[in-house]
């Protein structure tokens, strides 16, 4: 491994001592005094304690979210949140190395991503700042007798109860938080336990850029902690990010006091690569779909779909693409891909790999664990590309989540896009190819709440993401994400 001498040192925020709750503002340990360890993915070892809340802790935090909202909090204008934001976003630029290598560490994501990581979560935190000097409401012509005016104005819909996931632990929270809070929301963080680190140190950087106490709250914790949250009654809203399964749990737990929620849910999306298409862009553009993040990512191209006529030719330049990527340490500015973000993440993808195999597909590049000396406690796979897949093999229908391509022959455009979306998922899918009227037509035809035609997985603050089908309902980034932290009030005023 080159450049190990570079390793960053460990923050000097792990300092050993256990990690609280952010609750009003306060430091607070778990009132029940419980903990529970935060494992480095690429050693097996504990990076620190951290405090496990249960639904007491919640009580208090959804409490202090409550106070925020009516006292101080309710009171910024928003040239105040605006301003707040632009601070925060700046502390977050000062201190990015810092947050990125907590990431690194406790999920495993390759430090010499950081660079995108800074653009994106410092751009989410801008461009939410300005949206929140545009909110309005518009006044609206009736048909009432005599002179009655009607108008609307944007609210903030209350206290939100913000659940992640492991695989982008501060970017998720920023992705969140920045236009909950743009919008005079308060909010209630519950990051995933296997990476509570960043979001509890950006809770921190919250309170110095001037966010009031109480505004910003994490409770980091175990499924019990997001289900209490998520049934919570002095919640308003709950936005999930996270598996099908949890979602359908937060839906039905949300109905004890009708809460509003918005799901950014599981995908197995299709990416599908023309005979026409430009072969250097589409074969590193169709392996990084999957194998950025150690397929880690919701919305990763895991069906690569690929016209018969170059189907030899593109799985022989796909696998050896495959194998020229450097998986190792995350530490090393030259690793592409780290480890799997947990033991029990590596069980699974190693089953579908077994399964795969079973179900007699081919593996033609990786298939399976990674275990020299210098990783072997780790939690590393290769990067793995099937062949010979059959659209209902499960490698081919579940999520993996995992660094795993299923290669799938087509003939023409129409079955690629019937095929495409024969699945449960509708959260991303890809197009390659250099006729305009095909990428058109397939990219209309793909029912996904994202089409990259000859790229994948761009991202922008400004631009919709979510998704259509099982993959959960409501949008993150740009204008549409405001709104779901708003709601619609009409006033009428008669004037005689
Ligand atoms: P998960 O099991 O659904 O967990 C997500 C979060 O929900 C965690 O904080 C988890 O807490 C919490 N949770 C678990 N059970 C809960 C319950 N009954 N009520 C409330 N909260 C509960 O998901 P994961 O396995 O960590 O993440 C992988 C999944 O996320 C994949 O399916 C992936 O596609 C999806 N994902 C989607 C997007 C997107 O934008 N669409 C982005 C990233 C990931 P614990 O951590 O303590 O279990």
């Amino acid at each position: 491994m080159g450049h190990m001498n570079e390793t960053p040192a460990l923050p000097a925020w792990l300092d050993g001592s256990p990690k609280l709750l952010l609750i009003d503002g306060q430091p607070t340990p778990a009132r029940s005094g419980r903990t529970f360890e935060t494992i480095n993915p690429t050693t097996g070892k504990a990076l620190a304690q951290i405090a496990e809340a249960d639904e007491k802790d919640i009580d208090l935090a959804v409490a202090a979210a409550r106070r925020a909202l009516d006292g101080p909090w309710g009171r910024f204008k928003p040239f105040d949140r605006q301003a707040v934001l632009l601070k925060l976003a700046d502390l977050v630029e000062t201190h990015f190395d810092e947050l990125a290598l907590l990431d690194t560490l406790d999920m495993g994501g390759p430090i010499r991503s950081t660079g995108a990581k800074r653009t994106r979560a410092i751009g989410l935190l801008r461009f939410y700042a300005g949206l929140a000097t545009s909110i309005h409401g518009s006044t609206i012509d009736n048909s009432q007798a005599g002179e009655v005016i009607s108008y609307t104005v944007k609210e903030p819909v209350g206290v939100v109860a913000a659940i992640n996931p492991w695989n982008g632990p501060l970017g998720l929270a920023i992705w969140k938080i920045a236009p909950a809070l743009a919008a005079g929301c308060t909010v209630v963080l519950k990051p995933a336990e296997q990476a509570p680190l960043s979001p509890l140190r950006f809770g921190e950087l919250c309170l110095e850029a001037g966010i009031p106490q109480g505004v910003v709250n994490v409770v980091t914790g175990f499924a019990g902690a997001g289900a209490a949250l998520a049934a919570h009654p002095g919640v308003d809203k709950v936005a999930f990010t996270g598996s099908t399964e949890v979602g359908q749990h937060i839906i039905r737990a949300s109905a004890g006091n009708i809460k509003r929620v918005s799901l950014e849910l599981g995908g197995k999306s299709p990416n599908i690569v023309f005979a026409d298409a430009n072969l250097d862009a589409a074969v590193p553009g169709a392996a990084m779909a999957v194998f950025a993040n150690s397929g880690q990512i919701c919305s990763a191209g895991t069906r690569l779909f690929v016209q018969r006529s170059i189907h030899e030719e593109f799985v022989e330049r796909l696998s050896s693409f495959a194998k020229t990527l450097r998986v190792g340490n995350p530490l090393d500015p030259d690793t592409q891909l780290g480890p799997l973000v947990s033991e029990a993440q590596l069980k699974r993808v190693t089953s579908y790999l077994d399964k795969g195999r079973e179900e007699g597909a081919r593996a033609v590049a990786g298939g399976t664990r990674l275990q020299n000396d210098e990783l072997k406690n780790g939690y590393f796979v290769e990067p793995t590309v099937f062949d010979g897949v059959k659209d209902d093999m499960a490698i081919a229908r579940e999520e993996i989540f995992g660094p795993v391509i299923s290669v799938l022959p087509f003939d023409t455009a129409e079955e690629a896009v019937q095929r495409g979306n024969d699945t449960e998922y509708g959260l991303g899918s890809g197009v390659w190819t250099r006729d305009i009227g095909n990428a058109h037509r397939v990219a209309r035809g793909l029912r996904a709440g994202s089409v990259w035609v000859n790229c994948y997985q761009v991202m922008d603050p400004a631009v919709p993401f979510g998704g259509y089908k099982m993959s959960g309902y409501g949008r993150e980034s740009g204008v549409e994400h405001m709104e779901e932290f708003l709601q619609t009030k009409a006033i009428w005023i008669k004037t005689d």
